[in-house]
């Protein structure tokens, strides 16, 4: 997924948290972002889905595996919520020198994991 193109269109932290203020419009703007291009099976190429288990996932009509919204982005295997997760990925991406002190008195979350999550973020930009 390309977060730029996600965040580009906001204009600041207020309108970012109007929009991305549940787990449900995060999970919507990811999957979104994330099958742009289209829906293709990870597993058997297969390009027709129907809804998943979970919220904004896809099944494959052909092999039925389901594909969460955030596999295979920056936000699988994520400890914090969602909706954490999302605002700080913004954070650094009007940011990027952010510090991970600074995200953390933003986002009210432990220092030690937003200098994980902003180590993660940036391994996942340089891909
Ligand atoms: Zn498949």
């Amino acid at each position: 997924m390309d977060l730029k193109e996600v965040f580009g269109k906001i204009e600041n932290l207020d309108e970012f948290r109007r929009h991305y203020n549940t787990a449900e419009s995060c999970l919507k703007e990811i999957a979104a972002n994330k099958w742009r291009m289209g829906f293709e099976c990870k597993k058997c190429g297969h390009i027709h889905f129907c809804e998943g288990k979970s919220p904004y996932s896809r099944r494959c009509t052909k092999c039925k595996t389901d594909e969460s919204a955030t596999a295979h982005t920056l936000f699988h295997h994520c400890r914090m919520n969602i909706v954490d997760a999302f605002e700080m990925a913004y954070l650094i991406c009007c940011a990027p020198d952010i510090s991970s002190y600074e995200l953390s008195r933003k986002t009210q979350t432990r220092q030690m994991t937003c200098w994980k999550f902003k180590k993660k973020l940036n391994d996942y930009m340089s891909v």
